[in-house]
This record gives C-alpha cells, structure tokens and sequence, in this order.
C-alpha cells in the first residue's frame, strides 16, 4: 500500500471547513511506520545531525525515532507553560490571532547541527518559529522534514532558505 493510502481526510475537525489529515491510521501500520521512518531517515543521513527537534504533539512520535535512528539527541519544541524548565518563546500568526511555542533554553549546545521535524506543513507559520527558536539558541538548522506537505498553502515560501523535504505531498484539498 502506498504512504498516501494510509493517512485518514477527517472532514471539518477541529473546526468546520478543515480536511485534518490524521496521521494515527499510518501509525497504526506496522510496515507504513518503518516505511515512513526510513525515508525520514535517508533524506538526514550523513549530514551530522546531533539534534533532532520535534513539535508538539504530533511532530514527536516520528521525531522521536529519527533521533534514535541518526543517534542524535531529542528536543521537545511545545506549547506555552508545559516545559518545565527555563524556556524562551516565539509566537507566530494564525488565521485569528497567534500561537507561540516554547523550547529549553538550554537544548541546544554550540554546534549543534539540528533535524526539525514535524507531521504536516501547511503554513509553514509553526516551523518558521521553530527555526528562529533554534537559531536563537545557536544552533545550525540542517534539514526540515514533514510526512505530508499540503503544497496548495505555499507553506515552503517561509522557509525556503533551508534544505526543506516531505514523504508525502497534496497538491488540492
Ligand atoms: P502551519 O503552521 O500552518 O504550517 O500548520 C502546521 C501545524 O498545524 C502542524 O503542527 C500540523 O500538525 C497542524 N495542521 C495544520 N493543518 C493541518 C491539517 N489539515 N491536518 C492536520 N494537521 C494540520
């Protein structure tokens, strides 16, 4: 079964007027994990990483297995007041207001050569301050990879300065 085939369309969720592409059924299969994995893992190899960001929430689970993959550290990116430590912030805009997300401060180490990863671009607003977190810390943005990229929304052009890859892409709702 191709990757595509194992991503669910839930219509209208979390609000009305939005397709979420839910990633839980492609989780669910054995093979379409490892298979997900490992293209993750071949676009990031070789290139040094020593960390691997990853976004909550969904953005941890794959995030979480390239690490250990590329034997690189994990950093958990997150929302406002859940890191328990000392934290700096970015916020970036949505729709109706704005969002931030939160990392340690002390995440990054000089040279760190950083993997940002989550499981869907659409924006490209949350990775955008994921980067800029990053960078403020120090650390060298190496790659940015996403299972899916909803390619309609233009998300790359906030982040077309990096080494930007995605397994699965959709070019209409
Ligand atoms: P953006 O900042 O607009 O690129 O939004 C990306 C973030 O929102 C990611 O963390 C995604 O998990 C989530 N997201 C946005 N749109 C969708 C969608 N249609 N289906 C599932 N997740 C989405």
């Amino acid at each position: 079964m191709e990757l595509k085939d194992l991503i669910r369309d839930v219509p209208d969720f979390p609000k009305e007027g939005i397709i979420f592409k839910d990633i839980t059924t492609l989780l669910l299969d054995p093979d379409g994990l490892k298979r997900a994995a490992d293209e993750l893992c071949n676009f990031a190899k070789n290139k040094n990483i020593t960390k691997v960001a990853g976004i909550e929430s969904r953005g941890f689970i794959l995030g979480g297995i390239l690490a250990e993959k590329l034997n690189a550290g994990f950093i958990p990116i997150r929302k406002p007041g859940k890191l328990p430590s000392k934290t700096i912030s970015e916020s970036y805009s949505l729709e109706y207001g704005t969002d931030s997300i939160e990392i340690h401060e002390d995440a990054i180490k000089p040279g760190d050569r950083v993997l940002l990863h989550d499981d869907l671009l659409a924006t490209g607003g949350t990775m955008e301050a994921a980067c800029n977190l990053i960078e403020k810390l120090g650390g060298k943005v190496v790659q940015i990879s996403f299972l899916i990229e909803l390619t309609f929304l233009n998300g790359r052009k906030k982040i077309e300065n990096y080494d930007v890859r995605s397994i699965i892409q959709y070019g209409s709702e």
